[in-house]
């Protein structure tokens, strides 16, 4: 299978990667390496299965060209930091259009298969209950869960009037190794600048799942090898939940410090468009036969110590 994969030497993109080379397909890499890393997909650089394109999905050219002859696209670039979008609400603008120009690439050099990382926070803010993928109305409170929800949308209307077809999975809290954002890096970077206090955005009584990055793109080709719908929409995540207070105590002891005085910015969200708890239904990927491997916080455990590990 010749692979495309945008965002392919980011956190989650180059972990799929090593998936698809170990798998023995053909992998093009299609990143600027805003938030991606040259070091994550290194190993694969001079493999004559493995090319890399650095450049941006705006480039209409550049990807309508480098696209030809690929059988599958994996579209993960996305600017990832949820917690952007009150300063730069033009982060959704860039990635809806990144979206749509690779659609229409993907159209002109009939390219008819796309798996696509969408996320939890296109279900906004909902009541406590675990969500299943016909949950509505979905109205997201971030700007980039706006354009997750258009970026489905789109997909769903190309597949329809173009003949593709799609897998959409909606993530939970992706963490484990090469993570280079999110809450345990966070929790990590102030612990190492002040050793005895730890700011917690929010109340810390945000409760969330999370999953590890090797078990999400094992859940991705787990949907993508069985399901074959027009459009294949999954959560993906597990059925626990962990709260930020406890990934905090975690780091603590993982970092084996002592007396660090937690200090709340207060108010239950951790930022403007966070959904301070939300919980999924994963009933639809187990009736496929795939559950995720570890709980909530055995995830949140291991990707401590692969973070401290990496020293990133
Ligand atoms: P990441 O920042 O590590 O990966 C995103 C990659 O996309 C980076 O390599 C970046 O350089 C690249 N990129 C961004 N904009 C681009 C553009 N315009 N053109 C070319 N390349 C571009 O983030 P990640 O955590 O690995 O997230 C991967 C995907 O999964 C994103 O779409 C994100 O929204 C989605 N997602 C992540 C999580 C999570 O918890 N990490 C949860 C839900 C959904």
């Amino acid at each position: 299978m010749k692979s495309f994969v945008t965002g392919g030497a980011g956190f989650i993109g180059s972990h799929l990667v090593d998936r698809l080379i170990d798998d023995g397909n053909s992998v093009t890499v299609y990143d600027d390496l805003s938030s991606g890393k040259r070091e994550f997909i290194k190993h694969h650089l001079g493999d004559n299965k493995f090319t890399f394109i650095e450049a941006d999905l705006i480039d209409n050219e550049k990807i309508t060209e480098t696209i030809a002859g690929h059988d599958v696209v994996f579209h993960i670039a996305a600017n990832p930091d949820v917690r952007l979008g009150p300063k730069k609400p033009d982060i959704a603008k860039k990635d809806i259009l990144a979206t749509y120009n690779l659609l229409d690439a993907m159209r002109k050099q009939d390219v008819k298969k796309i798996v696509f990382s969408s996320s939890s926070v296109i279900y906004g803010e909902t009541p406590p209950l675990p969500l299943p993928e016909d949950y509505g109305p979905l109205l997201p409170i971030s700007v980039y869960g706006a354009a997750k929800l258009a970026a489905e949308g789109l997909i769903s209307s190309f597949c329809h009037t173009f003949d593709m077809q799609g897998w959409i999975y909606r993530f939970a809290n992706v963490v484990g190794e090469r993570g280079t954002h999110g809450v345990i890096v966070d929790f990590i970077n102030k612990l190492r600048k002040n050793p005895n206090e730890l700011e917690i955005l929010g109340d810390g009584k945000q409760k969330k799942p999370y999953l590890d990055v090797k078990d999400t793109v094992d859940g991705m080709f787990f949907g993508f090898e069985r399901a074959n719908e027009r459009i294949n929409l999954f959560n993906l995540g597990c059925d626990t939940t962990t709260e930020v207070t406890r990934i905090a105590e975690l780091v603590v002891e993982e970092m084996g410090l002592q007396n660090v005085t937690f200090r709340y910015t207060g108010g239950k969200r951790g930022w403007k468009g966070d959904v301070p708890q939300f919980q999924f239904d994963v009933e639809k990927i187990g009736k496929l036969g795939w559950k995720a491997k570890y709980s909530s916080d055995e995830v949140i455990k291991m990707a401590i110590r692969d973070v401290l590990d990496a020293n990133i």
